[in-house]
């Protein structure tokens, strides 16, 4: 484990049905799970699609493309792991594929005092263990 790497810091455990998803993230793309009747994208995966209660999906690249919907900066450490990374900025990013695509993320590289609702952003991989990356967002490039 590098050093910069605090094993205090919480990681995702990924189950079977979010497997997928971070193996994805592990080759730094973004997959949405998709339901294979009426083609409704998830997140997080479940394993009835709450468009149509469909069973059957299976995982699509998405853009990576979000707009800011809600957030909460944290100024004091979740956990000894985050004590390097304040403020924390816990964010709500819906994808730019579907209407309220929802993903909650961490976002990286902006101050506290330039966040505001429909920012666009773009996903952002950290690689923090060989079999763990972390899925982030920052303020898009455009
Ligand atoms: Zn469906």
């Amino acid at each position: 484990m590098p050093d910069s790497i605090s094993p205090q810091r919480p990681l995702p455990l990924p189950d079977p049905l979010s497997e997928p998803f971070w193996a994805a993230a592990r080759r730094h793309e973004l997959h949405m799970r998709k339901c294979d009747a009426c083609a409704a994208l998830a997140y997080p995966p479940e394993i009835a699609c709450r468009a149509c209660g469909g069973s059957e999906a299976h995982f699509v690249p998405v853009s990576g493309r979000a707009t800011l919907q809600s957030w909460t900066v944290l100024h004091e450490p979740p956990s000894p792991g985050f004590r390097d990374r304040l403020p924390v900025i816990l964010a709500v990013v819906e994808l730019e594929e579907q209407a309220r695509l929802l993903m909650s993320a961490d976002l990286v590289d902006i101050a506290p005092g330039d966040l505001r609702i429909g920012l666009p952003l773009e996903v952002r991989f950290e690689d923090v263990t060989d079999d763990c990356t972390l899925v982030q967002f920052a303020p898009a490039e455009r």
